[in-house]
């Protein structure tokens, strides 16, 4: 999740009620790609499955309706369950291959509307009718309907502004139903059930931010490195396929940084493996300060890093890491040893389009190739062609 900066005081205090990111919780927006795709296929599969069981559900009930309703209310109550329940098939069925946030958004809100019709055109249909004993109470169960659908919302991993929002034409429906009745049951009877609803959509709202609040530290959890916060092998991978995929289609360069530290093992060796951890976070966070928003920086194994740059040529993306390397005057672009000698580390560079790389795969592999080859011809270096390492 995207950081943001706050006091620490009060992070730590919001630690302590694991709200990771309170912005992230209340607005959709600016949340990392990873938990982002992991949020709408969830929403997605759940939404598939709600749509699914009330498919089967809704029209199973026509038969208490015939059975306690007189005709025709129960013919036009059975068409309207029938129509419901085609809606709620091809909703799940239209979602099969969806998996974007977009895609998650459309899917709840027609999951919504499709019950927020039903009701508007059953509950009316009822309240128009004297009824007794057992079709009484049961007339009186449609109104029931609303308060299901908000409550129904705390399954779904959302913001607060998602949640207010998908709740909102539920309320507007109930809203409208009530004015049409309103000389049958009287104000007061709507006002109390408004209120409920509202205190309802609320507690729904909150389950479903501490959904999101749990799903967010799970993915953030199994995406990241402990150690350094960098992206973790698996995640980085995802990222890579996703990213060089999306600038194949869209014919936009995409660089891959291949870096390992030089003579790691002895700083190991001399200090401890506590000394190496230091040196590996102090690393992390010098290529964090200086890599680009955008760019993304995976710890590929042990002392091996891999940022990916979207949208930087391969000459770019080598003045990138030079101007690391060089940093600013008087300080060591890499960090330094616990010795106080310089942190280097050996890089190789390659490019999608200038290496024709077909694959991803092919892509890291080229990379990997040249760091050692860096690493062969005197480390502290870069290699970003397939001449460059002969000549130095
Ligand atoms: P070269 O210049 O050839 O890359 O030498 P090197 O010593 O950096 O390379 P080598 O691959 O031989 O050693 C990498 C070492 O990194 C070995 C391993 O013990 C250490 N290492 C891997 N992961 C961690 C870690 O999480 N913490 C610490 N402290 N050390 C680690
Ligand atoms: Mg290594
Ligand atoms: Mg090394």
């Amino acid at each position: 999740m995207a950081s943001n900066a706050r006091s620490p005081g009060l992070q730590a205090l919001l630690d302590i009620f694991g709200v990771s990111n309170t912005r992230a919780l209340l607005l959709p927006f600016g949340h990392d790609y990873l938990l982002e795709r992991q949020r709408a296929n969830v929403i997605i599969t759940r939404v598939r499955l709600v749509a699914l069981v009330f498919a089967v559900l809704t029209p199973l009930w026509i038969v208490v309706d015939v059975w306690v309703f007189p005709w025709p209310i129960n013919g036009k109550l059975a068409i309207a369950r029938l129509i419901t329940s085609a809606a709620f098939f091809l909703l799940a069925l239209m979602y099969r291959r969806a998996d974007r946030l977009r895609d998650a958004w459309v899917a709840l809100v027609l999951m919504f509307l499709i019950p927020t019709g039903f009701f508007l055109y059953s509950h009316p249909l009822l309240g128009s009718h004297d009824m007794v004993g057992t079709a009484h109470a049961m007339a009186a169960g449609y109104a029931f309907l609303p308060f299901v659908m908000l409550a129904g919302l705390s399954v779904f991993p959302l913001t607060a502004l998602e949640a207010a929002a998908f709740a909102m034409p539920v309320l507007v429906a109930e809203a409208a139903v009530a004015l049409m009745q309103v000389e049958m049951l009287g104000w007061t009877t709507h006002a109390g059930a408004f209120w409920l609803l509202l205190l309802i959509t609320v507690v729904a709202t909150l389950a479903g931010m501490s959904q999101l609040d749990l799903m967010a530290a799970l993915v953030r959890r199994s995406t990241h490195d402990a150690l350094t916060g960098c992206l973790n092998r698996g995640s980085g991978e995802t990222l890579i396929a996703m990213q060089h995929k999306l600038s194949g289609r869209y014919g936009v360069p995409l660089s891959l940084v291949f870096l390992d530290i030089d003579h790691f093992k002895s700083i190991n060796d001399r200090y401890g493996h506590e000394g190496g951890d230091l040196v590996l976070k102090q690393f992390t966070e010098a290529l964090r300060r200086r890599v680009r928003e955008t760019d993304a920086l995976i710890r590929w194994g042990g002392e091996e890093f891999v940022i990916i740059q979207y949208g930087t040529h391969l000459e770019g993306a080598r003045q990138s890491i030079e101007r690391i390397f060089e940093s600013e005057p008087g300080q060591v672009g890499l960090g330094t040893r616990p010795d106080g000698a310089p942190l280097t580390a050996s890089v190789g560079i390659a490019e999608r389009i200038e290496d024709r790389a077909e694959d991803w795969e092919a892509l890291v592999a080229l990379a990997d190739r040249r760091m050692y080859r860096a690493k062969e011809s005197g480390r502290a270096r870069i290699v970003a062609n397939e001449q460059e390492a002969a000549t130095e």
